[in-house]
């Protein structure tokens, strides 16, 4: 093309230029509203850049502490990382400002944004949930709307494809014990188990109609399978996290930062100004950081639990062990069977009769042998011990109660009940804890029986804090 002038070469671009806009303009010609080939546009392969091996979901703006020290790793380990909130921080106190509730909120996702920018993750999203200071994961799902988190949720898995999803452990236990927390480990569960379903939200996964025009119509998304599911929880008391999944140290140096995995996660909780950063930062300057052992996890380990892995690998095996680099083909869970019931039982109701129906229906039946149902209850407040009795009789039954409870805690006995044929009834035991601190498990026994025989029986460890989430 040396030989062709300036003025040719000009002439040359004008006309590529015209092509270009006349070909558009054909395309989105009102009249002819559809391409020739309506698909083209969905032939494209996913948007690589938002290709991720590890998903992680978390709750409240700062709660990406519990896994800093391991995506600090796994980015050192080539990994590409994504990070999401479901909920947006409107709750709590603020310790540096005089901004509250919404105003806060907006503050919090910011911190967390800044902080998820500290670890390098690729891309983050903040689901805009809201806080719900109770320790019931459906109190937290029903303020939020639980169908919308969902469906945001499952559109990020398929946006970011991951291999492997990390969250919050869906099971109660003793310790702050959020609902907020465990309502971002079910809704990670349930997007697990449905992002790879092109029947679920199927909108999302439809070819958009008109990719060439502004109301583009349906999403053009594909269905994604992940492999592993793993969880991370803050209970006070971690024994039952022993060889239930990987561990990783906090003590060790990080090779890109130069500094324990610890201190990185330290480092990483500065940017929530509202939630103690500033404090920690000035603690990090002052090398006075060795006693602030909570909420970082300065140098206990990074301690995961297996939900479950479509893949093989052991159970304590790293994080990616086994993970197949193109993806797996969908697989379907169980789903809930209706249990066949024979006999009146009396059972466990509330969130643990949820949860016993839960980890079976997503595969997760594991969760349900870590520990025996707890829960913490503060000095002086009330517990809430729900039960249900079920009668799979042709006719109506009587039933009476026992109760052993730990000294110090008031209570009324439980009146007898009649359970209509084929019905269930719902109760529950309130008992005044005391209002001093006593050590160790305060055990609850509850027994049932009709016709002088025993028809179950329920038991509930509990833990008296000196602060708890109400149930
Ligand atoms: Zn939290």
């Amino acid at each position: 093309m040396k030989n062709v002038s300036h003025l040719t070469k000009a002439v040359l671009f004008l006309g590529v230029l015209a092509a270009i806009g006349a070909f558009r303009a054909s395309a989105q010609d009102a009249s002819n509203p559809w391409p020739k080939d309506p698909y083209y546009a969905n032939n494209r392969k996913p948007d690589s850049r938002l290709k991720v091996d590890l998903l992680v979901v978390v709750a409240h703006p700062d709660d990406e502490v519990m896994a800093t020290a391991y995506v600090i790793r796994a980015i050192e380990q080539g990994k590409r990382v994504a990070l999401v909130w479901t909920v947006r921080g409107n709750g709590g106190t603020n310790e540096v400002g005089p901004e509250q509730a919404e105003a806060m909120a907006d503050i919090r996702v910011m911190e967390g944004m800044k902080a998820g920018a500290f670890m390098g993750v690729t891309a983050m999203w903040n689901l805009e949930g809201f806080d719900t200071p109770s320790q019931n994961p459906l109190e937290s799902l029903d303020a939020s709307g639980h169908g919308r988190l969902l469906d945001r949720m499952v559109r990020i898995v398929r946006i970011t494809r991951p291999n492997v999803i990390l969250a919050w452990l869906p099971l109660g236990v003793t310790g702050e014990n959020h609902g907020d927390h465990q309502a971002s480990g079910i809704l990670s569960t349930e997007a697990f188990d449905m992002a790879g379903d092109p029947t679920a939200f199927p909108e999302q996964v439809a070819p958009a109609r008109e990719p060439l025009q502004n109301s583009n119509r349906t999403e053009g998304l594909r269905p994604w399978q992940p492999q592993k599911l793993y969880f991370f929880s803050n209970p006070t008391h971690m024994d039952f996290f022993s060889g239930q999944g990987p561990e990783y140290s906090s003590t060790e140096i990080s090779p890109s930062r130069h500094t324990t995995y610890g201190e990185v996660a330290a480092r990483g909780f500065v940017f929530h100004g509202t939630q103690g950063g500033v404090a920690l930062e000035s603690a990090i300057e002052k090398h006075a950081i060795d006693g602030l052992e909570e909420p970082i996890p300065l140098t206990k380990p990074t301690q995961f639990i297996l939900g479950k892995s479509l893949v093989k690998c052991g159970v304590t095996d790293d994080v990616f062990a086994g993970v197949v680099p193109g993806g797996i083909p969908f697989q379907r869970v169980p789903g809930y069977t209706a249990g066949a019931e024979t006999a009146p039982s009396l059972k466990l109701g509330g969130t643990w009769g949820y949860y016993r129906d839960f980890w079976p229906a997503h595969g997760l039946e594991r969760l349900g042998t870590l520990i025996p149902p707890e829960v913490s209850i503060q000095v002086g407040g009330v517990l809430s011990l729900p039960m249900v009795l079920e009668n799979p009789l042709d006719h109506p039954i009587k039933v009476g109660f026992r109760v052993q409870a730990p000294s110090g805690w008031k209570f009324s006995p439980i009146p007898d009940a009649t359970v209509e044929a084929h019905d269930r009834y719902l109760l529950r035991l309130l008992s005044d804890a005391p209002t001093t601190k006593l050590p160790g498990w305060q055990q609850f026994h509850v027994t049932a029986e009709s016709d002088g025989k025993s028809i179950g029986a329920v038991d509930l460890r509990v833990e008296l804090e000196g602060w708890a989430l109400q149930q």
